[in-house]
């Protein structure tokens, strides 16, 4: 029988905002039942005070270099959490024109602290990106780099441009996230890209401002982030000699969290990802982007949602919610684990069963866990899927006609809806029956 995972170990999750109070999961002060009560479910539930608690840890430990957060907007799109960290001096990466227009809605001046990576660009976001005046472009192909020196022209715009490059380094996570090796679609082959900052040298059009590495996400050990860097290092150098003088290195995102280690110190994690960083471009005089996006975000929210049956079949119990995989695909994309938790506080004394925890959608994939040791709940207990901050809303889809979820932000003050729950009538609103 697998080790019950519920209440007794909850008070050894300090890299959670979520504990319980008064035998009721909370989300810093406030309680889960109550924004259930109020919001419905299923219900996305951020921490502001944590959001901000992971920005600051990046920032203090890349203190001592001229730096700047560019939070990754794919892991967690929301408008008023884009709002939140950019008045918190973050920048943002950007993968598409549609992220670009939420950075400007969300705050117009983030722009110029905004990268704009992604292997498929096309002229429109290219152009919008221009007039927007957006940090750089991470570039990469040099058909890429070809089309933003003509859209430059055409726009009288210069484009300031790194090199994202592909350092052909492994590193350990999800094949599905994994970008830094010479088999991924993913930058431009290294020893290419010498002859690629040179053409953009040439070019009226083109600033060769930086270089840009991402070797993949969710990763959790650092020693892969400096040999990507020292990789990078060497063509800095002999760019230097070329007359080339970037200004600005790009380590890209990927520092992973841990979705089920219970002694997970998100200070030690980054303090170890900022040492092998700092090392590898120790000298080197150039401004330093970072890319995070689930470190910041992933532990700071949980998925809120209600059991609607408890089936058994044959052998096997089912705990059947009213989320499903198009609310939080991790599980049937990734194989992901998530730690989940009865939002009543199970008694010490109560035991666990091992239960498949799964999703009202047709699909044999829908699930949130399998064989997992759970306390006995009933239909109409709350339930919280932790560590569905990033890549969770993000990866939402309405399949099965299901709108997507409402999220609350939880603040110091209280809590504020950030978004309300789709209707049918906006789900329908772009068909032309
Ligand atoms: C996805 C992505 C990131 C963020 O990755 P995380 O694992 O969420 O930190 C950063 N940079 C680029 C280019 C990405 O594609």
């Amino acid at each position: 029988m697998p080790r019950p995972e519920t209440a007794a170990l909850i008070s050894k999750y300090p890299a959670r905002p979520f504990s319980y109070r008064r035998r009721t999961l909370h989300c810093d002060r406030t309680s889960l039942t109550a924004l259930a009560a109020e919001h419905g479910t299923p219900l996305y539930v951020y921490s502001e005070r944590h959001i901000l608690g992971r920005l600051r840890l990046f920032q203090s430990a890349f203190a001592a270099v001229p730096h700047t957060v560019c939070f990754a907007v794919k892991a967690n799109s929301s408008l008023a959490l884009l709002k939140l960290l950019a008045a918190h001096r973050a920048g943002f990466d950007i993968v598409s024109g549609g992220e670009l227009a939420r950075v400007l809605r969300a705050a117009r001046p983030a722009a110029k602290r905004t990268v704009f990576a992604g292997v498929g660009k096309q002229a429109p976001e290219i152009d919008a990106a221009l007039s927007a005046g957006i940090l750089l472009f991470n570039v990469e192909s040099d058909s890429e780099l070809d089309l933003i020196a003509a859209r430059a022209q055409r726009a009288g715009i210069p484009a300031r441009i790194a090199l994202r490059v592909n350092p052909d380094v492994f590193a350990s996570t999800h094949p599905y996230i994994s970008t830094g090796l010479s088999a991924h679609k993913f930058g431009i082959d290294i020893l290419a890209a010498l002859a690629l900052y040179r053409r953009a040298a040439r070019s009226r059009w083109l600033i060769p401002t930086g270089i840009s590495v991402h070797i993949g996400s969710q990763i959790r050990e650092v020693e892969p982030f400096g040999a990507a860097l020292a990789r990078v290092r060497e063509l800095i150098v002999q760019l230097k000699s070329d007359g080339v003088n970037l200004t600005h290195i790009d380590a890209g995102g990927g520092l992973g969290v841990e979705y089920e280690d219970l002694a997970f110190d998100p200070a030690t994690a980054v303090r170890g990802y900022a040492a092998q960083i700092l090392a590898a471009t120790e000298g080197l005089g150039l401004h330093l982007l970072l890319e995070p996006g689930r470190f910041l975000v992933a532990q700071a929210g949980a998925l809120l949602t209600t059991v609607l049956n408890v089936k058994q079949n044959g052998a096997k119990k089912f705990l059947i919610t009213d989320a499903g995989m198009n609310d939080l695909i991790r599980p049937a994309l990734y194989q992901a684990h998530h730690q989940i938790l009865p939002v009543k506080q199970p008694a010490a004394t109560q035991s666990n069963a091992p239960v498949d925890i799964v999703g009202p959608v047709c699909e044999s994939g829908d699930f949130f866990a399998r064989d997992r040791a759970f306390p006995a709940v009933k239909a109409g207990d709350l339930l919280a899927i932790l560590d569905a901050g990033a890549y969770g809303m993000s990866l939402t889809s309405n399949y099965n006609t299901r709108p997507r979820p409402a999220e609350v932000l939880v603040t110091g003050a209280g809590h504020r809806l950030i978004r309300r729950r789709e209707t049918h009538k906006d789900l329908f609103a772009p068909e032309l029956p």
